[in-house]
């Protein structure tokens, strides 16, 4: 009897404590929420007094640049600086919670096409760091086109972006059938990723390689993981420090 009363009391406390983990799931997901509210407002807001800032320091740096001292040229090159550095970031943020809320539009088109898209626009970047791009056969899929344009632009930019200073950056895109859909990958030869940070890397603002001065805004792979998300794939990262990195995603057949 003491044995089944010790059941009984185990299964009904396992019970309260499922019920407590899915209140607190439930309240985390309402706060991330009005988080995401909080940051879309206030970066929406932000964004008129800070064009006033950047464009009032790119002036005055125009303006007087070497007409006044030494200092004051550096101080004036760090305030320009960290007016587009905050403009970058609220341009990503504002992306992020666009992509939360609005929907996808549904289309049904070859990736190969988004992916000629993606290297007309990262033209300069490719130039600029001697990289190539090489692209296996890609699938049509259905899904949203834009969406994936910004996913592929920003997983392909990092690329080119983390490559290492002892070789020219290499980037293979390829696509396999998996996981009732397609699974696309992103490889590289660049600095790669301690295994450490492999999920925290899709969080917002979470930024490695700060020390070695690589620009960024921290929020690029967050907004890679909701479009992936929104599209029902997930994504993940598979790197060795020194060697390269490979993002993959996955996107179902079907969509919309
Ligand atoms: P960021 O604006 O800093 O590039 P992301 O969200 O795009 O922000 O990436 C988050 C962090 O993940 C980066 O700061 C960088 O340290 C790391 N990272 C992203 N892509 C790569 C890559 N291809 N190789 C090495 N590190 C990467």
């Amino acid at each position: 009897l003491d044995c089944l009363l010790f059941i009984c009391r185990d299964v009904s406390e396992r019970k309260a404590m499922e019920a407590r983990s899915r209140e607190l799931l439930v309240r985390l997901d309402a706060s991330n929420k009005e988080l995401e509210q909080f940051a879309y407002v206030t970066s929406h807001d932000l964004q008129e007094p800070l064009r006033m800032i950047a464009g009032y320091a790119q002036l005055i740096e125009r303006r007087y640049r070497g007409r006044l001292d030494d200092d004051a040229d550096e101080f004036i090159a760090f305030l320009v600086d960290g007016a587009k550095r905050m403009q970058a970031m609220i341009r990503d943020l504002l992306e992020y919670s666009r992509v939360e809320r609005l929907g996808g539009q549904f289309e049904s088109f070859g990736m190969g096409e988004v992916l000629d898209d993606v290297m007309a626009n990262l033209g300069a970047a490719l130039t600029e760091t001697g990289g190539r791009i090489e692209v296996g056969p890609m699938p049509q899929v259905t899904a949203d086109r834009s969406q994936m344009l910004r996913l592929l632009q920003n997983l392909i930019g990092n690329a080119l972006k983390y490559r290492s200073p002892d070789r020219q950056p290499v980037v293979t895109v390829t696509a396999e059938p998996g996981a009732g859909g397609w699974v696309i990958s992103v490889a590289d030869n660049g600095i790669g990723i301690e295994p450490a940070y492999f999920d925290r890397i899709f969080l917002v603002f979470q930024r490695l390689h700060t020390r070695e001065h690589y620009d960024g805004t921290g929020i690029g792979l967050a907004i890679c993981k909701k479009i992936v998300e929104r599209h029902g794939g997930r994504i993940w990262v598979e790197s060795e420090p020194d060697r390269g990195s490979v993002f993959r995603f996955s996107l179902a057949e079907t969509q919309g």
